[in-house]
């Protein structure tokens, strides 16, 4: 695509950047077929395409961001299921990053979205807070279906997202001691939601890795890995919380990994090494961190893992997070590991489209992430399985409140398989 910046912009890193990722698209509309916004409704300003064009409009012309930019980009899960089927390695979310800064630069949004957009960055990354939060959702869940009827949609999203059980106590920092000879040392991106959530993710995670000989680290210090405010634009803030964890990870010695378990968050710490290129004091810290991340399955694809029972037959609906299928391309090793441990496991059709979490569009955008919940349990009960598993809490939350059947991450299945604990989900099934 031609573009025509001038060169006082192109002094700008990330409009150079952009503009290189605008350069390589060459408008063929490969990547509307693989949008889930796209398919939803066909309107060709909410496909890949589209957007890319909005975007190229508004940085060339070093235009404020309009309502009705905003209303599309907005719309955009940040998916990336545009960028492997894309022919011309378009860099799409670099550029749709770019583009949520400069709206959240150039754009005053309505008060009620500028609040709830606020309460959300304000809660959501630091777990004692949001704990707080889940304790007062929790007498308010029943009023979810009455909030949606009389229109408040994203007041109502949020309630049915809250579990019906008091939130836990996140984990403190701590070193969990491998069991026998010490095979390897990781840190553990313990996250914002799981510990208050689902705190069994995080305790499979431990229980696997020290079981099989690696010490697990969860140092003081490390917070929200920054995604959650990045996907709003927010970057000071995104870049603060990066540069936090980097400090903390780059002090401790001899860690062959950092191991995620939320792959929305894995993404983004891949990400680390690009968010802070222009940064001498972070970039070439950054992107040692960025190298050392490992989602989860990664990390154990290369432990020799074997089941300690004999499993129960179980068929599993293998639900690839988008962060870790699109984002990280990590889709073959969770899958592998469920299979050489017993268990029989099924792709989802047109697992390719996202399942409407995405962070917090299934709050911000509860229509458009309905629907998609709704598309995809349909594919998913479809193959008759006894459970779901997913690689992601927000992938797990979103379906779970759509389905009676119980869905797990992954690493539950793996940690049971190997000699852990039953996951609590399937205990009453
Ligand atoms: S597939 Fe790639 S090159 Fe084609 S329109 Fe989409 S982003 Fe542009
Ligand atoms: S990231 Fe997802 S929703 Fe956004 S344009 Fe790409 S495919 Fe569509």
């Amino acid at each position: 695509m031609q573009t025509n910046f001038t060169l006082a912009q192109l002094a700008d890193p990330d409009t150079a950047e952009s503009e290189k990722i605008l350069r390589a698209c060459v408008h063929c509309g490969f990547c509307t077929a693989t949008c889930p916004t796209y398919v939803l409704d066909g309107n060709e300003l909410d496909s890949p395409r589209g957007r890319i064009y909005l975007i190229k409009e508004m940085l060339e012309h070093d235009r404020p961001a309009t309502a009705d930019v905003v209303v599309h980009i907005d719309r955009c899960l940040s998916c990336l299921a545009c960028m492997p089927t894309c022919p011309s390695g378009v860099h799409y979310m670099h550029l749709v990053d770019h583009a949520r800064v400069h709206i959240e630069n150039t754009y005053e949004r309505p008060l009620v979205e500028r609040v709830l957009r606020a309460v959300l960055a304000s809660l959501l990354p630091y777990p004692q807070r949001f704990r707080l939060a889940l304790f007062a959702a929790l007498p308010a869940k029943p009023l979810a279906p009455l909030l949606e009827a009389i229109g408040l949609t994203r007041l109502a999203a949020m309630l049915r997202l809250a579990p019906w059980r008091g939130p836990q106590r996140p984990l403190g920092p701590q070193t969990f001691p491998a069991a026998g000879a010490r095979k390897g040392r990781v840190a553990l991106l313990a996250g914002c939601v799981n510990d208050v959530m689902a705190p069994q993710i995080n305790a499979a995670t431990i229980a696997v890795l020290t079981r099989h000989g690696i010490e697990v680290v969860l140092p003081r210090g490390v917070g929200c890995c920054g995604s959650l405010v990045h996907h709003m634009g927010r970057d000071d803030e995104a870049l603060a919380q990066a540069r936090a964890n980097i400090d903390v990870w780059t002090a401790l010695e001899g860690l062959d990994a950092i191991v995620i378990n939320t792959s929305g968050c894995g993404t983004t710490v891949k990400d680390y090494g690009f968010m802070l290129r222009t940064d001498p004091a972070y970039a070439e810290r950054a992107a040692r961190i960025s190298g050392l991340a490992k989602d989860v399955s990664e990390y154990l694809a290369a432990l020799p893992l074997k089941p300690a029972r004999d499993m129960p037959q179980l068929t599993v609906a293998y639900h690839s997070a988008c962060s870790l299928q699109h984002g990280q391309r990590v889709n073959r090793q969770p899958k592998e590991l469920l299979a050489k441990l017993g268990f029989v496991v099924k792709d989802v059709p047109d697992g390719h489209l996202c399942c409407g979490s995405a962070g917090t569009y299934n709050i911000l955008q509860p229509n458009f992430a309905r629907r998609l919940r709704e598309r995809k349990v349909r594919t998913i009960e479809g193959l008759r399985p006894d459970l779901i598993a997913a690689g992601n809490i927000g992938c797990i939350t979103q379906i779970a409140a759509g389905t009676k059947l119980p869905a797990v991450h992954t690493v539950e299945l793996i940690d049971w398989a190997t000699g852990g604990i039953r996951p609590p989900a399937l205990r009453a099934s």
